[in-house]
């Protein structure tokens, strides 16, 4: 069990990729605390972690400040992040170290820190690039990293390339990579997708929560150049997106693909939902810093077609584990697709090849060791 008293920080209370690494990454640390700005299904799945809970009482509603508004647009909501930044500061007083899991998280905790001096680790889960932030955000978030944190934790080289092209000092980036559990599913495909009431024939998923720039409409419109392939879409609008997912069920209407596109919502059960499908799709148009259903579908042994932009060429070695394709280039996407789907049996090495390489490089046991360390460093750099 770890000792340090760590307070950890997420502005939000859904569950996207990166609190899905925070539930992992407090895991067994029950001298620490977890400072959320509103409530959600995250608080809840942290109380069952047994450390504490802090709840904000100015925080709800702050996640409506979008990565790319105006800091002009934020200037209504100032008296609220001031208010925020006193509760951070007064809980850091009782913790050794302060670890923030989003970007707003460590903006604020960075202002707290002014006035409770504490080692600051951020986990910047994010690309900092104009495609995911505005100019003055950027800028306000490197200048901060640069004055305040004492490590920056990233995913990926291409996360950590951002970073420093923004501006980021580059001795302190850490590159850990995300690190995943899974035990798939014994069960076939077969029996999948009988349990989900899932149709027979050519089925491809997806599994992102619903933002543009996750892609879902560039596969929806590869669908209708697939005659007879099936499409599950797994994922909610988690973080107001919602105008997004009205679209995408427009699209696939105007499109005439009701029968053959599925949206069945948020998922706690992607893992085994995925390996029913022939081919997971990860078509995001702007790079991604990770991609955890890369690796999950490398896990699960199931043929990947992903945009070739961020993390993800580097997470499939180049196309070694998975097919690349372009990014918003829906032909090219269903050209993919129907190669994966025409020859499954000549996947059979490439596939191993994936499951191999995600076991190695993308462990949760390799994940929680170097977080572990960097988070015992910063504590004794501090108490030295
Ligand atoms: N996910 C989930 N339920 C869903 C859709 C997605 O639990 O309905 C999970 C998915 O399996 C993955 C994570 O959410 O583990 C998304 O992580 P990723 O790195 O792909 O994207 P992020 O949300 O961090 O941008």
């Amino acid at each position: 069990m770890s000792t340090e008293r760590v307070l950890f920080v997420d502005h939000t209370g859904q569950i996207g990729g990166a609190e899905l690494i925070l539930l992992d990454v407090v895991e067994g640390r029950r001298q620490s605390s977890v400072f959320l700005f509103e409530p959600g299904p995250l608080s809840e799945a942290l109380a069952s972690r047994h450390l504490n809970l802090i709840a904000s009482k100015w925080g709800r509603g702050v996640t409506q400040f979008r990565r790319d508004s105006s800091v002009l647009s934020a200037l209504p909501l100032a008296g609220r992040l001031a208010a925020i930044v006193v509760e951070i500061a007064r809980a850091s007083r009782a913790h050794d170290v302060v670890y923030a899991n989003s970007q707003k998280a460590f903006v604020l905790s960075a202002i707290a820190n002014v006035f409770v001096k504490r080692p600051l680790i951020w986990h910047l889960h994010d690309i900092i690039s104009a495609d995911h932030f505005g100019a003055a955000q950027r800028r306000a978030q490197v200048l901060l990293a640069n004055a305040c944190a004492s490590r920056v934790i990233v995913p990926s080289q291409a996360a950590a390339a951002a970073f420093v092209a923004a501006g980021g000092r580059r001795d302190l980036v850490e590159i850990v990579p995300n690190g995943l559990a899974i035990e798939p599913d014994p069960s076939s495909p077969g029996e999948l997708r009988q349990r989900f009431g899932l149709p027979p024939g050519p089925l491809v998923g997806v599994f992102s929560r619903l933002a543009p720039w996750k892609g879902q409409h560039v596969l929806i419109e590869a669908l209708a150049a697939l005659p007879g392939v099936n499409c599950i879409v797994a994922g909610d609008a988690l973080f107001g997106e919602q105008d997004y997912a009205a679209e995408l069920s427009q699209l696939v209407a105007k499109l005439g693909l009701d029968d053959r596109v599925r949206f069945l919502g948020h998922r706690s059960d992607v893992p085994k939902l995925m390996k029913a499908v022939d081919v997971m799709v990860h078509p995001s148009i702007d790079p991604e810093p990770f991609g955890r259903t890369l690796v999950e579908a490398m896990l699960a042994g199931v043929p990947v077609v992903a945009t070739d932009a961020g993390a993800a060429p580097d997470i499939l070695e180049g196309g070694k584990a998975g097919t690349l394709v372009p990014p918003a280039d829906a032909p090219a996407l269903a050209g993919a697709i129907a190669a994966v789907l025409a020859k499954p049996e000549q996947l059979t090495r490439q596939l191993e090849y994936a499951t191999g390489r995600a076991r190695a490089h993308y462990s949760l046991e390799r994940m929680l060791h170097s977080i572990g360390l960097l988070i015992a460093k910063a504590q004794a750099g501090a108490a030295a």
